[in-house]
């Protein structure tokens, strides 16, 4: 029996067995497995305690004393819920996490056996890192890498079956100081964003000191049947199925999205969620998507730094609590063709000390030129840096999704909704009229009486912007379900910490030269607005017609990864993120080779899965058939049965042999066209040949292989089908 057949046995013979999951307050559970400033306060002595929030707060560096008194307090704190081992827990650039786990047990000279866990392995440890990716940093710079913990994440800890592990949130860098992992430069970023807008904000509240973005993600995933899936060679090893024809009902009927949720998937959502809750992940939403077997999760708002650690660390919990439910979580961006994939997107704004949202519109004038200052510089952050926002969120499973005709499309344009539209286009009519004492009126624009209603307006939603306003915060909706949110949120926010210096700059020009400090405020915004306002677009994101509309505004439109990936490394991008503290020139360069090298990684893997499949499970089983249908007429035709008997089968066997043809030719051809690439030397030129291998290739053999699908006797076929891995479970 093949796999495919086995695991529709065992799923109807009730041989998935139904995890219970005890019903569990949250509040009873919420962060008991995190050491949180409160349990840091019972475990720490005052000074330690004191300099620990010190180093959150500040980002301040941790002396080595008072870390072997922190570190004490973490072990004791450790010890009493039983952990064993400890690991430097951070995010490499190969899109995972990663761990090494150490015990706390260790022999002293005299051979006695200890339990230590010292103020050197908090602060420092040296995992070899030569495995993980450096885009050449190593070569050009040392050898080894080291990971520093991050005081502003919390040490949690991780329950795998009976073992529990401390781990502590770190960086991971090379020796000499550059960054290899996703946190270092994001943490960079936020306190670049926090300077320029402490600055900024200054001119409306002199109370504000901290400026600290924020980030709520939306987790969309499909779950599949395990055995299904692991009878799927493509799911196992590239997280997307290559063939597979449409199901008679896909999701036309759109009966799945807010539908109920199944019980299996349900019992498994409450297990991975107990876990996230004892970790702090403060899960907040669990529904349906629109595609069937999709699904989507999503917390409460929290700082970037921390949002970003447990959307990494939920992702990593979903994949293992699955199993115990006998399911395969997806999180690839394109599992299934011909319905929707999945994204993840990011809701960001930025919260003051003082308890401001800066992109909530305030109730009056003053908080409104604040909200309106954040808002149009956000817009034109947008606007300057498009193509480095866009290569942020670029990868090969992305390349699926965007430009596609369901997901936002490749070209970066912000949605604002109707009022702001007009608030806007009010405040640039007056282009070249100068703003003057009498025109302070226009500051009040009736903004303070009308936008909190838009607030609960939710049908001004527009679903197809790849970054849209909505109400008090913006959603970055373009990033790709398995990107890891820190690489977005680097981008963002140090194109918005740019845009906001030079907002400063140009509203201190006018003050120089003896405008009014509001006057001036609005001339620039008035300014920016015209700058920026070709980014602005309110219509249907997935039409023709709007991307010939963005080609004649003149923005991008780049579908594919490796030229996505330019904008990383124009002298634009070196300037941003070199001022701004966050990638040196060799790092940037770094970084760039990495991503091409992923993405000539991934499409390499598919293609030779696709040459597998369609050789060791496509023909087989085509062939087995069209020996069945021969045999068949050789047996009509011998009982005198005349031609008109068995035309049909001839029929069938001329096309099965037609669709084998062009499939042989194909992956032949699929092969040399890999040769050719794989002896190209340099990593751009060698991806965009990847992209045109992938082009020219995986949508024919595909188109091929669908078709022999529907030809081919349903018994013979060992590859489950769309219908099953969508529809049971
Ligand atoms: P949807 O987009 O599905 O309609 P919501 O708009 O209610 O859902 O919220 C989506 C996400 O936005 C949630 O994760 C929520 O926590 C987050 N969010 C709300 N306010 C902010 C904010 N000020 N900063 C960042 N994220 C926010
Ligand atoms: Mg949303």
């Amino acid at each position: 029996m093949s796999l495919r057949f086995k695991a529709i046995t065992d799923l109807t013979a009730e041989a998935v067995e139904m995890k219970q999951v005890g019903a569990t307050k949250v509040t009873a559970i919420f962060g008991e497995n995190v050491f949180t400033l409160k349990t840091a306060r019972q475990y720490l002595t005052d000074d330690s305690y004191k300099s620990l929030v010190s180093s959150i707060k500040g980002a301040k560096k941790i002396d080595r004393a008072v870390a072997g008194q922190v570190a004490n307090g973490i072990k004791a704190w450790a010890e009493e819920k039983g952990v064993t081992h400890y690991t430097h827990w951070f995010q490499p650039l190969t899109g995972t996490t990663a761990e090494k786990h150490d015990s706390f047990f260790t022999l002293k000279s005299d051979g006695t056996a200890i339990e230590e866990f010292d103020g050197a392995a908090l602060i420092q440890q040296e995992p070899d890192a030569s495995s993980f990716p450096s885009g050449g940093l190593r070569a050009t710079f040392e050898a080894r890498g080291y990971t520093a913990w991050d005081p502003s994440s919390p040490p949690f800890i991780m329950e795998i079956g009976q073992g529990k592990t401390l781990c502590i949130p770190t960086i991971f860098i090379s020796y000499t100081g550059e960054s290899l992992d996703y946190k270092a430069p994001l943490l960079k970023a936020l306190e670049a964003l926090n300077n320029a807008a402490v600055d900024v904000a200054y001119y409306f509240d002199r109370n504000i000191t901290r400026v600290t973005p924020t980030l709520g993600w939306e987790q969309e995933y499909f779950l599949v049947d395990e055995g299904l899936a692991n009878a799927r060679p493509d799911l196992v090893q590239c997280g997307r199925t290559v063939f597979g024809a449409s199901p008679a009902k896909g999701q036309q009927l759109e009966d799945h999205y807010f539908g109920s949720i199944p019980e299996r998937v349900y019992a498994f959502m409450r297990d991975f969620e107990t876990e996230c809750y004892k970790l702090g992940i403060p899960l907040k939403t669990r529904h349906n998507e629109v595609a069937p077997s999709q699904f989507e999760v999503a917390p409460i708002f929290e700082e970037v730094g921390v949002a970003v650690d447990h959307n990494s660390l939920m992702m990593d919990i979903m994949e293992r609590v699955s199993r115990r439910h006998g399911l395969k979580v997806l999180m690839h961006e394109k599992p299934f063709a011909g319905i929707n994939g999945n994204g993840k997107h990011n809701n960001w704004s930025m919260a003051t000390d003082t308890g401001i949202n800066l992109l909530s519109p305030g109730k009056t004038p003053k908080t409104n030129l604040m909200f309106l200052t954040f808002f149009v510089n956000t817009i034109k952050a947008v606007h300057d840096y498009a193509d480095v926002l866009r290569s942020s969120i670029a990868s090969a499973g992305n390349d699926h999704r965007l430009g596609a005709n369901e997901a936002p499309p490749a070209i970066i344009s912000v949605f604002i909704g109707k009022y702001l539209t007009k608030v806007l286009e009010d405040i640039e009519s007056r282009v070249g009229a100068k703003f003057d004492e009498q025109d302070e009126a226009i500051l009040k624009l009736d903004i303070h009486r009308s936008i909190p209603e838009l607030l609960l307006d939710n049908t001004d939603r527009n679903r197809t912007s790849p970054f849209a306003f909505t109400g008090n915060k913006f959603e970055f909706r373009a990033v790709g379900s398995a990107t890891n949110c820190a690489s977005p949120m680097t981008v963002l926010n140090v194109i918005m910490a740019e845009t906001l210096k030079k907002f400063k700059v140009d509203v201190e020009e006018l003050i120089k030269g003896g405008e009014k400090k509001d006057i001036a405020i609005m001339q620039v915004i008035q300014r920016y607005i015209v700058e920026s306002k070709s980014v602005l677009f309110e219509g249907d994101g997935y039409s023709d017609a709007w991307h010939q509309e963005a080609a004649k505004r003149g923005l991008q439109n780049i579908p594919t990864t490796p030229l996505a990936l330019d904008a990383m490394v124009t002298d634009k991008a070196k300037a941003l993120f070199t001022s701004n503290n966050v990638y040196t020139k060799p790092e940037l360069e770094a970084r760039h080779e990495i991503e091409l090298e992923k993405y000539i990684k991934k499409v390499q893997i598919e293609a030779r899965i696709i040459g597998d499949l369609a050789l060791n499970h496509i023909i087989p089983a085509a062939v087995k058939y069209q020996n069945d249908l021969l045999a068949n007429i050789t047996g009509l035709k011998s009982a005198g049965l005349p031609a008109s008997a068995y035309d049909s089968q001839l029929t069938i066997v001329t096309e099965i042999s037609e669709h084998i043809q062009v499939i042989c030719k194909k992956v032949d051809e699929l092969v040399e066209a890999r040769k050719v690439a794989n002896a190209i030397e340099h990593s751009r030129e060698k991806a965009i040949s990847y992209n045109t291998i992938k082009d020219n290739f995986f949508d024919t053999i595909r188109y091929h292989v669908d078709k022999l699908e529907h030809l081919v006797d349903d018994d013979l076929w060992t590859l489950p089908k769309y219908r099953e891995m969508l529809f049971l479970r």
